[in-house]
């Protein structure tokens, strides 16, 4: 979650950044609790379907249309948190509106989750013991106790984190921590990234200095392809009964997505250390369209989604340690000659070879050309390049896929099943 907006430069400045933060609750919720996630349920859901009937859809609407008539059916529940029930409402009914106007929407919205959302006014978080003091109503207040590992001290220690919102579900909080970003700093290199289905392949640029950087992504097409191939059985063998399958299934996708996104989050950690201790900007191709094919396993196969992810998650770490991100207009770069700009007719094998003698691996050359248009757009700054300046025989190892994953004990089969 961020507020974001560009300065002329197209340099992304965010002002302020929100972090969620995940704690488990020492021993059992209290009683008074669970009736305060049930009244804020019932809260939600009578203010979806007022909203609904009004078509109203602000939590100022709401608040106007449904708060007497709940405040005198439910005089317990705190007023504050009342008006975040609100909000919470204003959300489903906003995404609800959204589904209509594709005409994707099912039935009408209600929340079956118990949960709640109080804002930072309305409650008291001791951050040395990690004891939540939350309002159930007047002169009603319970303690909630948060397991606190070294991770989560990180963020109630750091005065610089300003608390948000806090979300109580029956087993664990989630409080929202804020900061104001950092300024990103003046690059003094540039990283400069193409995305590929099994590599990041790139260049970093330093003054006279060009070098090729490769992280691979190392087993993620793997991993989609195991777990679909997976599915593709359970689907055969629970072909008598669509509930189980569809359940497993469904259980077989939520495995996969932790295990590309934790890999994900790994590689992009390496490559933002990377490009930290050497002042560099980073420069990626802007992800945008992709077309589908008639083929429906190739589709699946080149899906974008990993990749685009990928960025996602690079963009987002590096706002919070104030590092520069581009994004490129991608179209040519795989076809232009960084030396002398002729553009080729068509792609070529894995090697890019050109009139004037120029050749390179295709997506370093890829790269070359996105840090190119980077810096002819006045992206980075004063920074200065000079391609032909390539070492083609040094290659700097962003990321080592064999120490970066952790160890799954059933992770191993998959690659014997898939080679
Ligand atoms: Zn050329």
């Amino acid at each position: 979650m961020q507020q974001r907006r560009t300065n002329t430069q197209g340099i992304l400045i965010v002002q302020m950044l929100v972090k969620g933060v995940v704690f488990r609750l020492g021993g059992e919720l209290p009683p008074e609790t669970r009736f305060l996630l049930e009244d804020f349920r019932v809260a939600v859901n009578s203010a979806i379907r007022a909203g609904l009937r009004a078509r109203v859809t602000s939590r100022n609407a709401l608040t106007k249309l449904a708060y007497k008539d709940f405040r005198r059916e439910h005089p317990r529940i705190y007023a504050q948190h009342l008006v975040s029930a609100f909000e919470v409402a204003g959300v489903v009914l906003k995404n609800h509106r959204r589904l209509v106007r594709k005409g994707s929407a099912g039935h009408v919205p209600y929340v079956q989750r118990l949960f709640m959302k109080a804002e930072n006014q309305a409650y008291k978080l001791d951050r040395a013991s990690g004891i939540v003091d939350l309002p159930i109503r007047a002169g009603c207040h319970v303690r909630l106790n948060l397991v606190l590992s070294d991770y989560h001290r990180r963020y109630l220690e750091d005065n610089s984190y300003a608390l948000g919102s806090l979300t109580v579900f029956s087993d664990r909080v989630i409080i929202a921590f804020r900061k104001g970003a950092p300024n990103p700093y003046v690059p003094e290199s540039a990283l400069s990234l193409d995305t590929n289905e099994r590599s990041l392949d790139g260049v970093f640029a330093k003054g006279n200095d060009v070098k090729a950087v490769k992280a691979e992504l190392p087993d993620i097409a793997m991993i989609q392809q195991c777990h679909h191939d997976r599915r593709k059985r359970l689907q055969k063998k629970k072909a008598h009964d669509r509930r189980t399958s569809r359940r497993l299934c469904r259980k077989e996708g939520a495995r996969e997505h932790h295990r590309i996104e934790y890999r994900l989050h790994q590689v992009a950690s390496a490559v933002l250390s990377f490009a930290e201790n050497r002042k560099s900007a980073v420069v990626l191709e802007s992800l945008k369209g992709f077309r589908p094919t008639w083929n429906k396993e190739l589709n699946r196969r080149l899906s974008l989604w990993p990749r685009r992810r990928l960025h996602q998650i690079i963009e987002y770490k590096a706002q919070w340690r104030g590092i520069p991100v581009f994004k490129v207009d991608p179209r040519y770069s795989s076809r232009t000659c960084p030396i002398c700009g002729r553009i080729q007719d068509s792609r070529m094998g894995t090697e890019f070879k050109c009139e004037c003698g120029w050749h390179l691996d295709r997506h370093i050359n890829a790269s070359l050309n996105l840090l190119q248009t980077a810096i002819s757009k006045g992206m980075a700054g004063g920074l200065r390049f000079n391609p032909g300046a390539f070492q083609h025989d040094v290659m700097m190892i962003l990321y080592d896929p064999a120490t970066g994953a952790r160890s799954e004990p059933n992770g191993t089969s998959c690659i014997s099943a898939v080679t």
